[in-house]
């Protein structure tokens, strides 16, 4: 039997979109080198003989010079880039959105394909810029299966874990968009570093858990760091988890990044209510898992993030009890000041409760920085994170609105 659908009526397309899915080609981002190679031989476009130098090749075009289309990888043939283009990808994401915030702080809304069966995903991604350094904030998933009960991000249900790939993408279209890859100018109106690389530190700490994306998250950010690409130094490289405590151990020895632990209290019964993964993990075996964190020293701390919520957790008391349980951990804590989101059921503590809870903390000797929320004003800000599924309605985002200049007048 034929089928004829009428190609020209909007709700057919819509209709076909969704249930054909086009068959992708396949991405060289996100391989390791020997994959490359392997792919490169696997596909016939490369003899066995030459398949080291070009995935050499191509990982230069990739990672240093950072180009998007095979058409300007002038040292390889024309012949070769053809045959590349017609089987591989190699495109940067769908910028859904871009968005400046008044201190400077940029978030990006991306869109990335269909991975199999599934829909297009959306992910959030944020650059922040410091006097002498940029920091990128990447994303490890789309929405969190974990619902720590002061974060947005965790009013989102899990789609799905992102790829390498996808997880790269972000730092890759964010160097483009600075500017930050050699022959590319900035592009007016960027507010970045005035010398050296514009995104010159990463941060795992946007939307979802690194950890429940190990493999993922190991393989992007093993070619982030590699010496004859990206060559982001590893200590510039910070990795933050709610505590899956059996990957700790992994990520020192098999990444080898900072970490971060979003510790935000110091007994079980209030950390249960705010990270309930402590359930499963409690402080003491999360606290173990740091004190033998691989590569652990006081030259590579890990820090300890800290939200302040007014009447929960920010007491002196509790500042004393921080301390005593950091003992022996070469640490630094960074307190930060709640960022709060429509529904949020925390008001952010005091400024004065918060520098009283950082005198206590720097005076037991800890580097205790009380981080400045940035890009609050675009909900860039830690933990403000979600994506265009659940993005704010005009009447949330007054509310919002509100509720910062209610709060204590950073926004
Ligand atoms: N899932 C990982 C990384 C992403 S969250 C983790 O939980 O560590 C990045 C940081 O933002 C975490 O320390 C998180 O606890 C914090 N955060 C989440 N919601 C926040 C909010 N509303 N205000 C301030 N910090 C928040
Ligand atoms: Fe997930 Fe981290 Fe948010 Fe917790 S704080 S819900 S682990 S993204």
């Amino acid at each position: 039997m034929a089928l004829s659908f009428d190609i020209t009526s909007a709700d057919t397309r819509a209709a076909l979109a969704a249930r054909v899915s086009v068959p992708e080609k396949p991405s060289l981002v996100g391989l390791t080198r020997a994959e490359l190679a392997e792919t490169l031989v696997a596909a016939n476009v490369v003899p066995e003989r030459q398949a080291k130098m070009r995935a050499s090749q191509l990982w230069h075009w990739l990672y240093v010079r950072g180009v998007s289309d095979f058409s300007e990888m002038f040292n390889i043939s024309k012949d070769l880039r053809a045959e590349l283009d017609k089987q591989f990808a190699i495109a940067r994401p769908e910028i859904v959105d871009e968005q400046i915030s008044a201190d400077g702080t940029r978030k990006w809304l991306f869109r990335f394909p269909p991975r199999g069966a599934g829909r297009p995903v959306e992910i959030e991604t944020v650059y922040i810029p410091e006097e002498g350094r940029g920091t990128l904030c990447i994303s490890s998933q789309v929405g969190c299966t974990l619902t720590c009960s002061f974060c947005h991000t965790g009013t989102q249900k899990l789609v799905r874990n992102l790829t390498a790939e996808e997880i790269l993408a972000q730092l890759l279209t964010a160097r483009d968009r600075l500017g930050d890859f050699p022959d590319r100018d900035t592009p007016a109106g960027a507010i970045v570093p005035e010398e050296g690389r514009k995104v010159s530190n990463i941060v795992m700490m946007g939307m979802g858990e690194p950890l429940y994306n190990f493999d993922n998250v190991k393989k992007a950010l093993l070619i982030a760091s590699d010496g004859d690409g990206l060559s982001l130094s590893k200590r510039r490289i910070t990795l933050s988890t709610s505590g899956v405590v059996p990957e700790i151990d992994r990520t020192g020895a098999e990444i080898g990044v900072m970490l971060a632990i979003s510790l935000h209290a110091v007994n079980d019964d209030v950390r249960d209510m705010l990270v309930p993964i402590n359930k499963k993990y409690p402080l003491e075996e999360l606290l173990d898992a740091c004190r033998h964190y691989p590569g652990i020293s006081n030259a590579r701390r890990i820090t300890f993030e800290y939200v302040m919520l007014k009447d929960v957790n920010d007491s002196l008391a509790d500042a004393r009890e921080l301390v005593r349980l950091l003992r022996g951990i070469p640490a630094k804590i960074n307190l930060i000041p709640f960022n709060p989101w429509p529904g949020s059921n925390y008001q952010c503590s005091d400024w004065e409760t918060i520098e009283k809870f950082a005198d206590v903390v720097n005076r037991a000797g800890y580097a205790s920085p009380i981080r400045t929320p940035r890009g609050r004003d675009i909900l860039a800000a830690c933990g403000q994170l979600k994506s265009q599924s659940q993005r704010l309605r005009k009447s949330e985002r007054l509310a919002l609105e509100s509720m910062m200049i209610a709060g204590h007048g950073e926004a």
